[in-house]
């Protein structure tokens, strides 16, 4: 597959299918069991490939078809989790609530999580592919810990096993492996004072793209709540960029389109790669091509081309499945105009 300018590709998240899982829900519970389950899981990964496809998306992913939430699919499979201990808490600083399981012993792998996945999705396309993981602070942040006593101590034992995993699936043909840390956002001391640490020990040694997504979070009200107390401009990237500029991760993912985010903000990333949300997840409104296309030239006045991927803002899973599709065919077709011109 040759390698392009502006090659597009998503955050990560697609809408399940209604047959799979309640539509236009986050946490959604499954609507099959057992083999029809994962069945039904393979069924749909294949279709989020396809309208990727269709849509003329260079690097796709499996949608996270597979489970039920983005931080799940890591921790549902950790050894020291109990699951059986739920607690409600506050996360992202108390913006919502959610039911998390309970730590109640040293965290260990009970053996490859994401293995068989990796292995199906590489087996259903010739696209690049991206694999997507919850980042240590994220995690750190929705699960209710008592057995670590700090979140950077509770942090870096996740980034140690993130890493474990990480490095088992650069063998299966992932070509680029994405943590997703919307605490990035919120925490920004605690970014500072071991978030990176943390990120840096999850890539370490890995030895294709990393990414990282810092976003503003999924186009729900809590959130869209929650930005209107952000004020005029979005200066939370403005901290973080410098330490991500040094850090060893090879890009990072953030959110551009309809955000009050000034764009030279991504200057400050120092030669990493920028994975543009050129695509507002938070709106029902499906961008034109060309409005697409406008959020990539700006990003073009700051950093250049050839380290530019256009993407989403954010995950899509709450979306309307129609409402999606749509927009990532808006995507390509955006990238593809500012292509044409190069
Ligand atoms: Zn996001």
């Amino acid at each position: 597959m040759p390698v392009e300018m502006l090659d597009t590709t998503i955050a990560g998240s697609l809408p399940k299918p209604a047959w799979l899982a309640a539509p236009r829900t986050l946490w959604a519970p499954w609507r099959l069991e057992g083999a029809s389950l994962e069945e039904g899981k393979r069924d749909a990964v294949r279709l989020a490939l396809r309208d990727q496809e269709e849509a003329g998306i260079d690097i796709v992913t499996d949608g996270e078809q597979t489970r039920r939430h983005f931080v799940w699919g890591f921790v549902e499979r950790l050894e020291g989790v109990d699951f059986s201990k739920m607690v409600t808490i506050g996360i992202r600083a108390d913006r919502y609530k959610a039911d998390v399981p309970t730590v109640t012993a040293p965290l260990r792998r009970q053996g490859p999580i994401h293995r068989d996945e990796v292995r199906y999705l590489r087996s259903q396309t010739r696209q690049r592919i991206k694999f997507t993981m919850p980042g240590p602070m994220t995690i750190a942040d929705t699960i209710h810990d008592a057995h670590y006593g700090s979140r950077a101590r509770l942090g870096m034992a996740l980034a140690a096993l993130l890493n474990e995993e990480a490095g088992e699936l650069a063998a299966l043909g992932v070509d680029v492996i994405q943590l997703d840390e919307p605490a990035f956002n919120v925490y920004m001391d605690e970014v500072r004072d071991w978030g990176i640490d943390a990120l840096n020990r999850a890539v370490d040694g890995l030895p294709w793209r990393t990414v990282v997504h810092i976003c503003y979070g999924y186009g729900i009200k809590a959130n869209t709540d929650w930005k209107k107390t952000l004020g005029g401009e979005w200066r939370q990237y403005e901290q973080t960029f410098p330490l991500l500029a040094a850090s060893h991760i090879g890009g990072v993912s953030l959110e551009c389109a309809n955000a009050r985010v000034p764009m030279s903000l991504i200057s400050l990333l120092g030669g990493k790669d920028v994975l543009v949300g050129a695509v507002d997840v938070a709106s029902d409104r499906v961008e034109t091509p060309e409005e697409v296309a406008a959020v990539i030239r700006e990003a073009m006045k700051h950093v250049k081309p050839s380290q530019i991927f256009p993407c989403t803002n954010c995950g899509m899973v709450p979306l309307d499945r129609e409402l999606a599709r749509a927009k990532l065919r808006a995507l390509g077709a955006g990238a593809a105009l500012v292509r044409r011109e190069l």
